[in-house]
């Protein structure tokens, strides 16, 4: 399903760059995330890329 509405699209790129990456694993985690869902480590970053680079 395309996204047209280019509101929309920032809210979606926002959305699926605003995750956690475990440093253990390397697993993606939601935002917001205390812990890894793979692991459980809590040694975890986020993972914020600029776009349009
Ligand atoms: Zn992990």
């Amino acid at each position: 399903m395309p996204i047209t509405d280019p509101e929309l699209l920032k809210i979606v790129e926002a959305r699926v760059l605003n995750k956690m990456v475990c440093r253990r694993c390397g697993a993606l985690n939601p935002m917001g995330a205390r812990k890894c869902r793979r692991c459980g480590s809590k040694d975890l970053r986020p993972k914020r890329k600029k776009l349009g680079r």
